[in-house]
């Protein structure tokens, strides 16, 4: 099989979707095109992957091969010069029907990686986790950068500075990792998510969990969440948490929010009052910018000051960490491969494997996610 490796084109997205270790692997037994400068934002040249076996192509015969692996859906250029038939994989955003549809009436056979179900057979290819992991980090850094103060309290003979005080809303993958990477600089952490078990997680990694008890059986029924994602909450709850988290925002020095709800928009956690409440300096990092944010404020792109509070809003922080975010996007994908190709090299659908059943979006010109 010819498998295509092309550049990835979206404005900001450094990451790629194979690594010479992946291509390694690949072209041990296929036909590995990729596409020419196609890793050089993730600091790999295209000499590493002609070494790990490639041949580097021009965009075109990288996305005419019989299998592309994208981290992004391609855009209408790109579906043009892909053949009907051609199988897609990649980060290809299975909420956005209008997409999904594109790549049908191209002719696709496309699997959405992100659609994966969250069972362990399947974590060794959750782009969601690999990519969330990365970008709670790197929401901590940019915080930690822009903030003017220290993150660690210090003692020294000019005086004795306070530890930095970081809330974190919504404790995923992404905001275990941002409690993780601050606990690290010597913040002081406390946490909020609406799902029970994370606060033994939160606690466990040395924070404070702010707990918004449940009231009503419906409320800690929804809080249960669905396949291991969370649901809407009631707006009686929602209100009570805010005025919570308005108290706890007021103490706080960085704020980073993380709260999705799939296929919704983001649930709105921080008001422009608390905004205002905030000490000046603070700052805030809406990781949930792409679904309309967390907070009401953010701007898509942008760092804005608004009262006194900085808040960024850059869509897409796993890109600032372009190599490692594509070694582990590479991995997850080469796992992946190995539920659609053979042991004779050839593609299949074993539409039994319930991993393949819930990634295949496109198949035969139709979609196949409502
Ligand atoms: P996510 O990115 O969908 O959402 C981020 C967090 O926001 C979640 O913790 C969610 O509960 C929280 N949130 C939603 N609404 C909120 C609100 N109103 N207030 C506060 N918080 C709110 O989540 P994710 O990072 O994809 O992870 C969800 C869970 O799935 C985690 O517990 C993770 O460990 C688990 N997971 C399991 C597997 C597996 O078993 N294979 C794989 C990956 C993740």
């Amino acid at each position: 099989m010819r498998i295509g490796i092309p550049a990835e084109i979206r404005p900001g997205e450094t990451r790629v979707a194979a690594t010479p270790e992946t291509v390694k692997k690949l072209a041990a037994r296929h036909q590995v095109l990729v596409g020419a400068g196609a890793g050089i934002k993730a600091s790999i040249p295209d000499a590493a992957y002609e070494a790990a076996g490639a041949t580097i192509v021009d965009a075109a015969t990288a996305l005419g091969a019989d299998m592309v692996l994208k981290v992004r859906s391609p855009d209408s250029a790109e579906r043009a010069q892909m053949r009907a038939g051609t199988v897609l994989v990649g980060m290809l955003n299975p909420f956005d029907t209008e997409n999904l549809a594109a790549m049908a009436s191209s002719g696709l056979t496309a699997f959405a990686l992100e659609a994966a179900p969250r069972i362990s057979r399947a974590q060794s290819m959750d782009v969601l986790s690999s990519q969330a992991n990365i970008a709670g980090y790197k929401a901590v850094m940019l915080a930690a950068n822009t903030y003017g103060r220290f993150m660690p309290m210090l003692m020294t003979a000019a005086g004795t500075v306070k530890a930095a005080r970081v809330l974190i809303m919504g404790v995923g993958v992404a905001g275990l990792q941002a409690i993780a990477t601050a606990k690290r600089l010597g913040a002081v952490i406390e946490a909020s998510d609406v799902r029970p078990p994370v606060k033994e997680q939160v606690e466990s990694l040395g924070a404070k969990f702010i707990d918004v008890p449940f009231l009503t059986d419906e409320e800690r029924e929804i809080a249960k969440g669905s396949g291991g994602y969370a649901r809407s909450m009631p707006a009686d709850w929602m209100r009570r948490q805010a005025e919570l988290v308005h108290e706890r925002a007021k103490l706080a020095d960085i704020i980073i929010t993380t709260a999705l709800i799939p296929g919704r928009k983001a649930p709105v956690l921080i008001a422009e009052e608390t905004v205002q409440a905030m000490k000046p300096g603070s700052v805030i990092v809406d990781m949930a910018v792409e679904q309309g944010g967390n907070c009401p404020l953010t701007e898509l792109g942008r760092t804005v000051i608004k009262h006194g509070v900085h808040i960024i809003g850059e869509p897409n922080l796993a890109a600032l960490v372009a190599a490692d975010a594509s070694a582990l996007y590479a991995r997850n994908v080469l796992d992946f491969l190995k539920l659609v190709i053979d042991k004779d090299d050839k593609f299949i659908i074993d539409r039994e494997d319930e991993i393949v059943r819930a990634t295949l979006v496109c198949a035969d010109g139709a979609v196949l996610r409502t």
